[in-house]
């Protein structure tokens, strides 16, 4: 394919994106949603594109990069090249940023997640029950979100390090509607009923890394034009933050397709540190793709 008809194709083709973070081997659960990806952009005639989600740059190597690479062109994947690499694209991210800045619905904030942690132990233990979000993390205080301007700016200017957080109840009135997305998955299907409030005021940009995930594969999605969404069942309550930030940032939204886990030798998630599950660990075993696809039942 030329870049013309490629482009020509892309107007109308579905796109979609196989996403990993390279911070660990890829295993089965991986494998599963490579597979699921290359075997929908087939079926419906798309493009596959391949994007390693690599912001938190301590974790994520080059050498984890590449194994990424040779696991999935071993797999059979037939992914696009150039790869886009997110560590590549950090001021999208902080453009994506600062527009919400302007809007005024993002804040610095300073507690570090000892303090946090610290302050909701101190009101469980009076009895209260803190809100806690999907994955069971404890809701981030709103407070900082009254600081006043002369107050940021000190705090701003003192303290090392700083998050930038959504303040979730101005994004909410601001979009003023309910939010909903496409699923065609392994779960709930239909129109899904977004609820970002759960998730409290998300980080959009680390103290510890540029950007976040919520807002890096929210900018990507669409600067890619990525029209379908093949990801674990891990990720669909993260959904509702993902289009509370396409409304606030006018971006298309993609359908999605969260698919099914598959358990740990444990019957727990996968982790990257199961290392027999590994593809690298069931290769060097004498696996093949075709043993993978059945391991993960497609
Ligand atoms: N990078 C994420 C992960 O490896 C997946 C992001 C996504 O598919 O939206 O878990």
């Amino acid at each position: 394919m030329t870049e013309r008809d490629r482009q020509t194709a892309g107007k109308t083709a579905p796109v979609f994106r196989f996403a990993p973070s390279p911070n660990g081997r890829l295993h089965l659960g991986h494998a599963l949603s490579a597979l699921l990806n290359a075997d929908m952009a087939r079926k419906q005639g798309g493009r596959l594109l391949l994007r390693i989600e690599d912001i938190d740059l301590t974790r994520c190597t080059p050498e984890l990069e590449r194994a990424v690479i040779e696991d999935l062109t071993w797999l059979g994947i037939p992914f696009e090249r150039p790869v886009r690499r997110q560590s590549e694209h950090f001021p999208l991210y902080r453009e994506a940023l600062d527009r919400l800045k302007a809007m005024g619905l993002v804040y610095p904030a300073f507690l570090t997640r000892g303090e946090v942690k610290a302050r909701v132990s101190a009101f469980e233990r009076e009895g209260g029950l803190w809100p806690r979000d999907p994955d069971g993390a404890p809701l981030y205080p709103t407070e900082e979100r009254e600081l006043s301007a002369a107050e940021r700016e000190r705090k701003l200017a003192t303290i090392d390090r700083h998050a930038w957080r959504l303040d979730m109840e101005k994004a909410l009135s601001l979009v003023g509607k309910p939010l909903t997305w496409q699923e065609t998955g392994d779960g709930h299907k239909g129109e899904i009923e977004a609820d970002p409030a759960a998730w409290g005021d998300v980080v959009l940009w680390r103290s510890d890394a540029p950007s976040s995930y919520h807002l890096a594969v929210t900018v990507d999605d669409a600067a890619q034009g990525v029209t379908h969404v093949v990801r674990g069942l891990d990720l669909f309550h993260a959904t509702a933050v993902h289009r509370l930030l396409q409304e606030l940032l006018g971006l298309t939204a993609p359908v999605y397709h969260h698919h099914r886990l598959i358990p740990g030798p444990d019957g727990r998630k996968l982790s990257k540190s199961l290392g027999d599950t590994a593809l690298s660990a069931l290769r060097a075993e004498g696996k093949t793709p075709s043993d993978i696809r059945a391991m993960v039942g497609i």
